[in-house]
């Protein structure tokens, strides 16, 4: 059993953290840990993921320790929540300190203008500096321990500096913007991931669960209230009216509708009856339900969507990867230049130590490349953030400044373009019985996830007085092809004539056929053995109605040029394409070919996004620069190679996601621009002498909380979703049951 447990990370989830930088202090302090195999900050979450090395009960509360030295409060989490709240007091304590701080220092400076002995003014400066202070020095020496120069510890070395050339009265206003702008700074990023945390509080945290009951003789059914963490898969629960469902499960008995909003964004109620799968999060109409459980509270799929935007939020985006290799060179390049300009000057041109001293530590505080380093991530939680309330999945910020410079969108057919619930609309025999030829259809197409096979399937089933259903063994799906099963002992082929002329099956007496159903733009489904044609099923699929509106859309927002890409016939293809007005259509397509076609959009065009719904499209999704998976039902391959996944069905929240990935592109560059402009100011002013150490501090923070601000105005941004289609709801679902 130990060895189980052994070597599962341990989550932490962290408040308080404020400062990207100081995030990799954290990290390396941690990992140096001796019990600890490696350690994962993820700022964008705030969440701390460690991995023992040997047992991890070794680590109780060791983690939480280093993580108090840096400042920040580490929580352990179970599942996705974290395992207790800190009192109130002692999660403020930063805001006390502050507060108490300021109040010290007021009084300090009131009296520094009377006749007050300076020790007293002084003896209050130091006072708040302790207080405020005390706090950063010991993360500051955390950060030289693990030998980084974080902003900590550049800031406890200017003020040790000013201290000790008896500026009593900067040092405590340094530690005092410090301590404000960290303070903002952290209740600015806290609002921001709270967008996803809203999300998480969604799912119930207890579960009516209905068991039975056999110890009085009788077996009897009795329900009681379990923690959703001790609910087993296979148990039924009851959700009653308005509930909130409390896991993903299976209806057994009652009818309802379930508002599915809070996972798809879209809050159109779905008509469920026995059978239908529901989802934890989503809210029950008026029936009361029996749900069998199918999957643990941590692997429901609002539990995997919150680990998936949280891992998002986490993954670096190429332009942070680049901000922090020049932070990297940039702090030490200014930290030596801050030595020289201490000691060149009064060494060797005679000058006054105390002044040039005092140049350096401004120098120092320059050095810091907070507003820098967290110019980036910041725009991507937020940008990640409000995708995910729209019902949008972007995984990561690498996705997010692709999807910014889409230009050409490739669509998949069925199920994408068109609604993928193709209804039969003639069945041919060859032999006239028509019965039979669907029958043997259906039977061989009983184990495909194909849309065309699922219409069949259903299609057979409508004949209520019918003969008994077929039974079928030895499937073989041949993916853009067709299948293969053996049916009452014969081989059936049923799949497009690509496959048959492939199986050298002769395609005597359905061409004519075949013509006439391609011309009138259905698709025609071959049936027969390998000596030859049984017979011709036709399926027609409509396009979705939203599909010609979100090409639109796509074109307005941008795009240039948009495709179409499918595995049925070029008639069918052609007629689609030219009523959605699509720039280029490829028919005939392979899974393989639909991969070249990909990487030919790519050469021809630039950066292609992909649009499928997975069942067999996964290789081209993946191919494309960026993958996009349509519907959270939809298969779970296809959720794994995607780079972005829209949780409903609707089309329309394409152009969402380009549209807010290139407000988050230009929101990212903004404060790029900012940071490094202020930079290099404070940099030219401070080699002028012309910058106090509190301007330095002042620049830095003030250009920090800048673009965090900046940063967090895409949280709102809705693009053209129309407001009476608000997907909000999720959100406002969650602050209404948090309290
Ligand atoms: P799309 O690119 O439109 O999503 P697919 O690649 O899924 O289409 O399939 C391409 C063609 O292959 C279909 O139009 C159909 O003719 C045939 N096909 C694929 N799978 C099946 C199946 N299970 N049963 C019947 N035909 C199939
Ligand atoms: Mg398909």
């Amino acid at each position: 059993m130990s060895t189980v447990i052994r070597n599962k990370p341990i989550e932490y989830s962290i408040e308080g953290m404020d400062c990207a930088d100081c995030a990799r202090t954290i990290e390396k302090a941690v990992a140096a840990l001796p019990g600890v195999g490696s350690a994962t900050v993820n700022f964008g979450a705030a969440r701390l993921s460690v991995e023992p090395a040997g047992d991890s009960a070794a680590l109780t509360g060791v983690v939480e320790r280093k993580v108090g030295e840096a400042g920040y409060r580490a929580t352990p989490m179970i599942g996705r929540l974290a395992l207790q709240q800190q009192p109130y007091w002692q999660r403020e304590r930063r805001v006390l300190t502050t507060a108490i701080g300021t109040v010290v220092s007021l009084v300090a400076f009131a009296l520094s203008f009377t006749s007050a002995p300076t020790w007293v003014v002084n003896g209050l400066f130091a006072v708040a500096i302790v207080v405020c202070g005390f706090g950063f020095a010991r993360a500051g020496l955390l950060a030289l321990r693990s030998g980084r120069a974080d902003m900590n510890l550049l800031m406890t070395i200017a003020v040790i500096g000013a201290m000790a050339i008896g500026d009593w009265g900067e040092a405590a206003t340094v530690v005092l913007l410090f301590a404000f702008g960290g303070t903002l700074q952290a209740y600015t990023l806290e609002r921001t991931r709270s967008a996803i945390r809203s999300l998480m509080e969604i799912a119930p945290t207890t579960a009516l669960v209905r068991r039975t009951d056999s110890s009085t003789g009788l077996p009897m059914a009795r329900e009681i209230r379990l923690p959703v963490e001790d609910v087993a898969v296979g148990e039924a629960v009851v959700v009653g009216p308005g509930e909130r469902l409390p896991l993903d499960g299976v209806v057994v008995s009652g009818t309802s509708s379930v508002d599915q909003s809070p996972i798809t964004g879209e809050s159109v109620p779905v008509d469920v009856e026995s059978g239908a799968e529901v989802y934890a999060g989503t809210i029950n109409g008026p029936g009361v339900l029996v749900v069998k459980v199918t999957t643990a509270s941590d692997d429901t799929a609002l539990a995997r969507i919150i680990g998936m935007v949280e891992e998002a939020q986490g993954r670096r985006a190429p332009s942070q990867q680049l901000v922090d290799r020049f932070s990297a060179i940039y702090t030490p390049i200014v930290i030596a230049l801050a030595l020289l300009v201490a000691a060149v000057p009064p060494l060797f041109f005679a000058q006054p130590f105390s002044e040039w001293f005092y140049r350096a530590l401004v120098l120092l505080v320059v050095a810091c490349p907070c507003a820098l380093v967290i110019s980036t991530p910041v725009s991507i939680v937020a940008a990640i953030g409000a995708a995910t309330r729209r019902g949008v999945l972007i995984k990561g910020g690498a996705t997010l400044e692709k999807l910014g410079r889409v230009r050409v969108v490739a669509f998949d057919k069925t199920g994408t373009l068109t609604v993928g619930l193709p209804m039969v609309a003639s069945v041919d025999a060859l032999d006239g019985n028509h019965t039979h030829l669907l029958q043997l259809a259906a039977a061989a197409e009983a184990r495909s996830e194909h849309p065309l096979a699922r219409a069949l399937v259903h299609a057979s089933r409508l004949y209520r007085n019918g003969p008994t259903p077929l039974e079928a063994s030895d499937f073989t799906a041949f993916p853009g092809l067709g299948a293969r099963a053996t049916v009452d002992g014969d081989v059936i082929y049923v799949g497009n004539t690509r496959l048959f002329r492939e199986q050298s099956i002769p395609l005597d007496g359905v061409t004519t056929r075949l013509d006439a159903l391609n011309a009138e733009g259905k698709t025609a489904v071959l049936v027969g053995t390998k000596d030859g044609v049984l017979g011709v099923i036709a399926l027609a699929d409509s396009p979705r109605p939203d599909a010609k509106q979100a090409i639109d859309k796509l074109r307005r927002a941008g795009v240039k040029h948009v495709a179409m890409l499918t595995g049925d016939n070029p008639r069918t293809a052609s007629t689609l394409a030219s009523g959605l007005g699509l720039d280029s259509y490829m028919a005939d397509l392979l899974p393989a070919e639909k991969v070249e076609a990909v990487r030919r959009l790519h050469e021809e065009h630039g950066i292609v996004a992909m649009v499928g719904d997975g069942v067999n499209d996964a290789p081209a999704l993946a191919t494309a620069d960026v993958g996009i998976a349509m519907g959270i039902a939809g298969t779970d391959a296809a959720l794994e190679v995607a780079d972005v996944a829209l949780m409903s069905d609707d089309l329309s929240r394409l152009d969402y996601a380009i549209l807010l990935s290139r407000r988050a592109l230009s929101v990212i560059k903004q404060n790029i621009t900012v940071s490094l402009a202020v930079k290099a100011l404070a940099l030219v002013l401070a080699a002028f002498g012309a910058l106090p150490l509190w301007g330095a501090i002042l620049a830095d923070m003030g250009v920090s909380l800048l673009v965090t601000l900046n940063g967090m105005t895409l949280l709102g941004y809705r693009g053209n979703i129309e407001e009476n289609k608000s997907t909000d709801m999720s959100i406002t679902h969650a602050r209404s049951t948090a309290h």
